[in-house]
């Protein structure tokens, strides 16, 4: 039985792979939750810290990967907060590193990145 289901998966994967997408969206449909198709326009999710859209922000955009949340631009400026987010947290752990494990001696200020508001 595994066997013919696997050989049956082989010969038409397009076919269950049409299946899966259409079995999610029953499920979700029957949990009340928000349907996203591929190919739909849907309206840019990205949002800053003070609630404003994001600079250069196109306002919409078509549903081309089930993940995505937000138009060309804004999935850029979110690219690089996260990184810029990563790199203040990776200095942070390295500083408090430094601070256990130099006790007698002041951390040493080199490599961080001067703090402005
Ligand atoms: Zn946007």
């Amino acid at each position: 039985m595994a066997e013919n289901g696997a050989a049956a998966y082989k010969a038409e994967p397009e076919k269950f792979a049409r299946m899966a997408r259409m079995n999610s969206w029953k499920r979700k449909k029957a949990a009340g939750l928000p349907i996203r198709r591929l190919g739909h326009i849907y309206p840019c999710e990205y949002r800053d810290r003070d609630g404003e859209r994001g600079k250069g922000c196109k306002g919409r955009y078509k549903l081309t990967n089930p993940r995505r949340k937000f138009c060309e631009n804004c999935s850029l400026l979110r690219k690089t907060n996260r990184s810029r987010e990563r790199y203040r947290n990776i200095t942070k752990a390295a500083l408090r590193e430094i601070i256990k494990t130099s006790t007698s001696e002041p951390p040493t200020r080199e490599g961080s990145p001067s703090q402005q508001p």
